[in-house]
């Protein structure tokens, strides 16, 4: 298995070398969100006039029939490279609307209907369209560049950890099979593409990224990375017993990954055995990463943005362990780089790359339509090589700062993730505050929750949000479910802490009904995630969905609950006052 996953566990003694900044950033002082806009559309606008020369060219063949709003018909910006013109007749689009010119290129019509640039690739997303993956264009260039981003991550860890090049670092990485289209272009996720590119085959050697296991064995975010703990409780003993006798399993049978590890399991190992058996065989896992890997330095994994939630979990199994989250990505590019990759999960800001895609943002709006932090949260636009241009991404970003004159940001959340059973319209972000609340009631009970996510149930009148919720005892043998007067109060923290539309409809409406929270068996949300699986997501681009849809994916969840509890209070609520001077 192949694909760059969470665990890169770095097990050196010291030695330290500083990283050269970056040589692409400008040190051009910038002072401020709209100056950025300026200066950086300024920066990259040479390029940018040139790239839509370039589909002008491609671009004769570009759909002049359907009703499809993206087409780079010749001549668009006539020669002219003015920004404002570009913003002018360049459509701002969503899949859909490129949607049709992704689908003929998969069917074999030629790259220029859409791109200058061969497409080499077709990149499944995480998003899925009508019930199917998105498929991103890609080209060799886009490689080249993904390549490049993989290679500055090491100087920056280099600046903060030491002896990065004396030892190992333990990857988990994974690859999803691919799907060939008819025009014999392969269709697979980001990950998978890169892991399977001779740019990362063949690489050359480089002490910095020396990884513990052989290619042939081969996550990303938080939620991949402790399902790969959870593999190793379940499957210790084996391992255990397959290093004590220097066989490889029976079950294990691709014959590459089968010669790769025998090469490792040479020989019986029973002190090493022993060793991993006395760990995992005592009374807690909490610390179990350094318990093994007692020289780790740090845990690279994902935890902003909706992955924040697997923080408590992590820190369990870590035993306090630095969580660095490396980078901003996604199918259609990659944006930004940690370039303080031991600062706490909660005051990660990402550095854009300039030369990943031209860039463009828009003030949200929030709350009611009013601007509540005017010109710092953006979703952000991009223009990428391969086609996307003028891209509406999803994600909303908050600005904090700038990297000489590139713009630095935090990741709030994905656009548009709402429960909603009236006028109330909660999105992942009040989910996530709201349940982080509630949990906290159960900690000092020795309880975790290592998972959830909600649906809103309207099958009864009035509908009420619905949460699924999977707990783990801090004790390694301990099946209780917490007492059912706390699930009570858990689910009244959680109306307490949702906006004031949903506590207005609870409290004066009375057109939601009471919030109820369905605990699950442990494992639940594995079988969710192998749903997903089945359905086209990628195991390490894989994120829990915070709301589900899909009444397949509810039976699953539904068949393994072992508890229901409702909220017994309505929550407060009280009209808005202006205050008066
Ligand atoms: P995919 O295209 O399936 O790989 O999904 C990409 C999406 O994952 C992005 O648009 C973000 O919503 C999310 N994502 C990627 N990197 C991060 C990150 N560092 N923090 C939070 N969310 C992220």
């Amino acid at each position: 298995m192949v694909e760059r996953g969470p665990l890169n566990m770095r097990d050196y003694p010291t030695s330290h070398s500083a990283v050269a900044s970056p040589p692409f950033f400008s040190d051009q002082p910038s002072s401020g969100f709209s100056s950025y806009m300026t200066t950086f559309w300024l920066d990259a606008f040479g390029r940018l006039d040139h790239k839509c020369k370039s589909s002008t060219i491609g671009g004769v063949g570009g759909d002049t029939n359907t009703k499809c709003k993206y087409r780079i018909s010749e001549g668009y910006l006539d020669g002219h490279s003015d920004k404002g013109l570009f913003k002018k007749k360049v459509p701002i689009v969503n899949y859909e609307d490129i949607k049709p010119h992704i689908e003929r290129i998969a069917n074999g019509e030629p790259s220029r209907i859409i791109s200058a640039q061969p497409i080499t690739e077709l990149l499944t997303s995480s998003g899925t369209s009508g019930g199917q993956p998105k498929l991103m264009p890609s080209t060799a260039e886009d490689l080249d560049r993904k390549t490049f981003f993989y290679n500055l991550l090491i100087p920056v860890m280099n600046k903060y950890v030491d002896g990065l090049d004396q030892g190992k670092g333990m990857y988990l990485l994974f690859i999803k099979p691919e799907i060939s289209t008819p025009s014999g272009l392969m269709a697979r996720p980001v990950l998978t593409s890169y892991y399977k590119s001779s740019n990362f085959r063949n690489r050359p050697f480089n002490p910095f990224n020396v990884y513990t296991s052989p290619d042939e064995t081969i996550l990303f975010f938080a939620s991949a990375f402790l399902r790969a703990i959870k593999f190793l409780e379940d499957h210790w003993r084996e391992l255990c017993s397959n290093i004590r006798t220097g066989c490889v399993s029976d079950w294990i049978t691709d014959p590459s990954c089968r010669n790769a590890v025998s090469s490792f399991l040479c020989k019986p190992q029973p002190d090493l055995a022993d060793f991993i058996e006395f760990e995992c065989n005592g009374e807690s896992w909490e610390g179990i990463i350094k318990k093994l890997w007692p020289r780790t330095k740090y845990i690279e994994v994902i935890v902003t943005g909706s992955m924040a939630q697997y923080i408590p979990t992590l820190e369990f199994y870590s035993g306090g362990l630095p969580l660095v989250s490396t980078m901003y990505a996604s199918s259609e590019c990659y944006y930004g780089i940690n370039l303080k990759p031991l600062s706490k999960p909660s005051d990660v800001s990402y550095t854009l790359l300039p030369n990943m895609a031209y860039f463009e943002f828009l003030p949200v709006q929030k709350n009611n339509g009013k601007l509540t932090v005017q010109k710092i949260i953006s979703p952000c636009f991009c223009h990428l090589f391969s086609g996307l241009y003028r891209y509406r991404t999803g994600d909303i970003l908050m600005v904090t700062g700038f990297y000489n004159n590139a713009p630095q940001f935090r990741f709030v959340q994905r656009r548009n993730v709402v429960l909603s059973i009236d006028t109330d319209k909660t999105n992942e972000e009040d989910l996530l505050k709201a349940v982080t609340q509630a949990k906290l009631l159960l900690e000092p009970y020795g309880f975790l929750l290592t998972e959830y996510t909600s649906y809103a149930d309207t099958s009864s009148i009035p509908g009420h949000y619905v949460l699924f919720w999977e707990l783990k005892t801090r004790g390694n043998n301990d099946l209780s479910e917490p007492d059912h007067t706390i699930m009570e109060q858990c689910c009244s923290t959680v109306e307490e802490s949702l906006d004031s539309v949903y506590r207005r409809c609870r409290r004066r409406d009375n057109s939601i009904g009471p919030l109820e929270i369905r605990i699950v068996k442990p494992g639940t949300f594995d079988a969710l995630m192998d749903f997903c699986v089945s359905q086209g997501s990628s195991v390490n681009q894989y994120k829990t969905p915070r709301c589900i849809k899909s009444k397949e994916a509810i039976k699953i969840l539904d068949s393994r609950v072992v508890g229901k509890v409702f909220s017994k209070k309505v929550p407060f609520w009280e009209p808005f006052k202006m205050e008066t001077k």
